[in-house]
């Protein structure tokens, strides 16, 4: 799929792409949720009544007119009034996002906002969480009790008690990151619940941290694509999306990198959403600097390192799926001694200290070469490998085996496998 350039795309056509990327993400049901966009003659296009949101097409999409004439094949979704009292309220915001995603739902129903302080991207994306009083849904009160949040310039993302969330953004894009950036929030803090105590970020650590993007890093010009660098660049995309599908980044979340040629590699940029990444994203680091025109991801630096002191590592994955997130916000030790194929795929996954990946690269480096996998504090999940599709598997096994325990916690705690097992494993997997 080309990159979801919101420019050149008929909102019909914007609304079918997010709506089904929602429902294949396991983020709404066949009949839930909806979605819409209001373009610049003020025409809003949004998703029908009652129709399969796994088979919709652009021509099921609906235009209410701003005189409330309805063009289309089917009625608009039932909750349009809500749509439109947001659209009235604020004229900034041109896209809207409804659905009913259980980690959100759980907070609808729990009545509490979810604290969106546990790693630093996710504050800034979602912004502050505002709270919408229970009405009937597609009533016109309904409509009002959120028009009445979204009045307040700060809330981009407002929890509807007993019912779900709904999202504003600049377009359609900005809204779908903050979804689904704020439901993988609410998962790993569902997660994190069952482990332990939350750890939080204070607003200075967060702050810190968005200073800390490499804005000043060196460009070089005269670069060139030969054909095993282009196939690098393919193959990172393919995995990419993969990692999308499979639930281990999200469009906000996620930085790969694969070693070209001695020390120089090819890394992902910041600002591209995942899910859309293209092979022209992709930025070539030469000596450390990177090709003219791109940004490359904050953590450069540290990917540099880790090649440099590392030849047996030619292939790294930094993400945050929610059940390792879990572990890494909540403090709680990532004991990997729980089937015998996670233990041979990473041995043990010690936890570092928040921000230590970007002041003491030279220590975390050299930690990679014993580990394969580091979790960081309120951040990410490292996974170094040699071939890229064999860091993605260890990626898998950690985040399944992260899962395992979440729910084992729910039934009993983790009865590890013991020493004399490990040394057996040890000698028969030649395991170091
Ligand atoms: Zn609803």
């Amino acid at each position: 799929m080309k990159q979801l350039d919101t420019k050149f795309m008929h909102p019909a056509e914007q609304i079918n792409v997010i709506i089904s990327r929602i429902y294949h993400s396991g983020m709404t049901t066949t009949s839930g949720g909806n979605i819409s966009i209001r373009d610049e003659n003020g025409d809003i296009w949004v998703t029908p009544s009652g129709i399969d949101k796994g088979t919709l097409s652009p021509r099921d999409i609906v235009c209410v007119k701003p005189d409330g004439k309805i063009v289309g094949e089917h009625k608009p979704s039932s909750e349009y009034p809500f749509h439109k009292a947001i659209y009235d309220t604020r004229p900034e915001i041109r896209a809207v996002i409804h659905a009913h995603p259980p980690g959100l739902v759980a907070f609808s129903i729990a009545r509490q906002i979810p604290n969106t302080n546990i790693i630093p991207q996710a504050k800034n994306i979602c912004g502050e969480i505002g709270y919408a009083p229970y009405a009937c849904p597609g009533s016109e009160q309904l409509g009002r009790n959120i028009a009445e949040v979204f009045k307040q310039q700060k809330y981009k993302a407002v929890i509807l008690e007993n019912h779900g969330v709904v999202l504003g953004g600049t377009d359609m894009m900005d809204a779908y990151q903050r979804f689904e950036t704020l439901e993988f929030c609410c998962r790993t803090l569902v997660n994190a619940g069952r482990l332990g105590k939350l750890r939080l970020l204070s607003d200075e650590k967060i702050d810190e941290f968005h200073a800390r993007i490499p804005h000043n890093i060196s460009h070089f010009m005269d670069v060139s694509y030969p054909s095993d660098e282009r196939a690098i660049r393919t193959l990172m995309c393919k995995i990419i999306r993969r990692s999308c599908d499979q639930g281990l980044m999200i469009s906000t979340y996620g930085t790969v990198s694969v070693r070209w040629r001695n020390n120089d590699f090819l890394i992902t940029s910041p600002n591209v959403p995942r899910w859309d990444v293209q092979p022209e994203n992709i930025v070539q680091v030469r000596d450390g600097m990177a090709e003219a025109g791109k940004t490359p991801s904050r953590s450069v630096a540290l990917h540099h390192r880790i090649y440099q002191k590392n030849p047996q590592i030619n292939s790294i994955i930094t993400t945050q799926p929610p059940n390792l997130m879990a572990f890494a916000v909540s403090g709680t030790k990532f004991d990997v001694r729980t089937i015998p194929e996670s233990w041979i795929f990473l041995q043990d996954v010690p936890s570092i200290p928040f921000g230590l990946h970007y002041q003491e690269i030279d220590k975390v480096a050299d930690m990679l070469g014993r580990n394969r996998a580091i979790l960081v504090e309120n951040d990410c999940v490292i996974v170094t490998g040699d071939k890229l599709l064999q860091t993605f598997d260890y990626l898998e096994v950690a985040e399944f085996s992260a899962h395992s325990l979440v729910m084992a916690s729910a039934i009993g705690p983790l009865q590890p496998i013991g020493e004399e097992e490990i040394e057996e494993l040890r000698k028969a997997f030649n395991v170091k």
